[in-house]
């Protein structure tokens, strides 16, 4: 993001808009996302004991659905996609914050999906990732990459991180400063 954009965040979070951002916008940004989050969570901890109850074995494809997303306008690689392929417990709420995405003035962020589903561990380490589980999806990879720091050197829009919020979903460029593209239910 530019300056500017860094900026108008900050006076969004009530925050000192200095288009600096250090640790007080990041913590504020994962608060102000916290709130928006709903008041039953609906999603597992981060642990895999919790994960596997949840959502079963990493890889587990019988847990699977194929969900219709047809006239939302998801690309991959610039190709329509008619459905994602996710875990049946997040298939509805990942079809409510598309649909809100699709409606909002940040559609053009479907029209780089890069991914829900996939048996692989979590980059650089060994535990399996959310894809694993597809309970995570990936949008906008081209400048929201693993090691590009968000939002000074990605450029995930806040109101699509809110959008997710509110189903509960987390943005790893917001709580984890970096692989911005990357979204997951889990809490
Ligand atoms: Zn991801």
């Amino acid at each position: 993001m530019t300056t500017e954009q860094i900026k108008s965040m900050q006076t969004r979070l009530g925050i000192t808009s200095d288009g600096f951002w250090g640790p007080k916008s990041t913590a504020t940004c994962q608060a102000w996302l916290r709130k928006l989050m709903p008041s039953t969570y609906p999603w597992p901890e981060q642990y895999e004991a919790k994960l596997a109850s949840f959502y079963g074995s990493p890889g587990d494809e019988s847990k699977l659905v194929n969900l219709d997303v047809s006239g939302l306008g998801v690309l991959y690689d610039r190709a329509p996609v008619k459905t994602i392929r996710c875990h049946g417990r997040v298939a509805d709420s990942l079809h409510r914050v598309l649909t809100a995405v699709h409606a909002s003035p940040f559609a053009y962020i479907l029209e780089d999906y890069a991914g829900c589903f996939n048996d692989r561990p979590m980059r650089g380490g060994t535990a399996p990732s959310l894809h694993s589980r597809g309970a995570a999806i990936d949008l906008r990879p081209g400048t929201n990459g693993n090691l590009d720091h968000w939002p000074d050197a990605a450029d995930m829009p806040l109101e699509v991180m809110a959008m997710f919020a509110a189903e509960g979903w987390l943005a790893a460029g917001a709580n984890w400063g970096r692989d911005a593209m990357h979204f997951q239910a889990t809490r």
